[in-house]
């Protein structure tokens, strides 16, 4: 394996960054530059695992908020993230990459139920392995599904990519031209602050089992790898 700073990954892609333009909907041109950014990766030999979100498809607390009961707004959201895996899992597929799906809800037909130790089998013997179902919990997002998996799977690192945000901020760049870039926090910065990265849930749980989480921008290309290879970009939180 060459000079890796991570071996085993688990990155976190929002369902954002498999649309396009607009945010909504599978933009496959999209989804191939992202998993050719993937391949490289996986390319150096490192260990990858992915967990895909679901909100260019639909999230639960939108559907709540028109109305629906949670948790059955929460369920549409989860599946939606199953259609993304798969279009993931072909794109990848076509560059060559074996990938499983493993989902948290049942659907035999389509992947694989998730098993802890056979993704694991799965990581060693260099597939790619994509988590979808989120937790197969509702209330639940799939930032806490990736702080999950990450620990259950010894991951040593989540690697968050973001669309268009080079790490984390004191305020939204977007918004806030007063906004300074952090290259470094810890967890607890995080929850205290209420900054905006992950969910309450998800911080906890990466810091309680001591996972560090590097927030980076994915549509700088080849980003992913240098993240993985431990180039000082985005902003690495790490510790309590
Ligand atoms: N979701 C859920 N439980 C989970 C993960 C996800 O109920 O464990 C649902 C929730 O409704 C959420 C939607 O799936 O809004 C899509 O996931 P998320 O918003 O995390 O996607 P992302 O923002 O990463 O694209």
């Amino acid at each position: 394996m060459t000079d890796v700073k991570y071996k085993r990954v688990l990155l976190k892609l929002s369902g954002e960054a498999l649309a396009g333009e607009q945010g909504r909907g599978i933009n496959p041109p999209e989804i191939m530059k992202v998993a050719k950014e993937i391949k490289d990766v996986h390319d150096l030999g490192v260990q990858v695992a992915i967990v895909v979100g679901g909100g260019n498809m639909w999230r639960g607390e939108a559907g709540a908020q028109m109305g629906m009961e949670r948790s059955q707004a929460d369920y549409i959201g989860m599946l939606g993230t199953v259609m993304n895996a798969l279009a993931l899992q072909d794109n990848l597929e076509q560059l060559d990459v074996p990938t499983r799906v493993q989902t948290s809800i049942e659907m035999r037909q389509i992947a694989e139920p998730y098993i802890r130790r056979k993704a694991i089998r799965h990581l060693e013997k260099n597939r790619i392995v994509i988590f979808a179902a989120g937790t197969g919990s509702p209330y639940f997002s799939t930032d806490t599904t990736a702080a999950l998996r990450a620990s259950e799977i010894n991951a040593d690192v989540i690697l968050m990519a973001k669309n268009g945000v080079d790490g984390i901020y004191s305020a939204d760049p977007r918004k806030d031209e007063t906004a300074t870039k952090f290259d470094k926090l810890t967890h607890m910065d995080i929850i205290n602050r209420g900054l905006n990265v992950m969910d309450t849930t998800a911080s906890s749980l990466s810091m309680e089992n001591d996972i560090p989480l590097v927030v980076f921008n994915m549509n700088e290309r080849g980003n992913i790898k240098k993240v993985v290879e431990g180039a000082p970009i985005g902003t690495t939180v790490e510790g309590k």
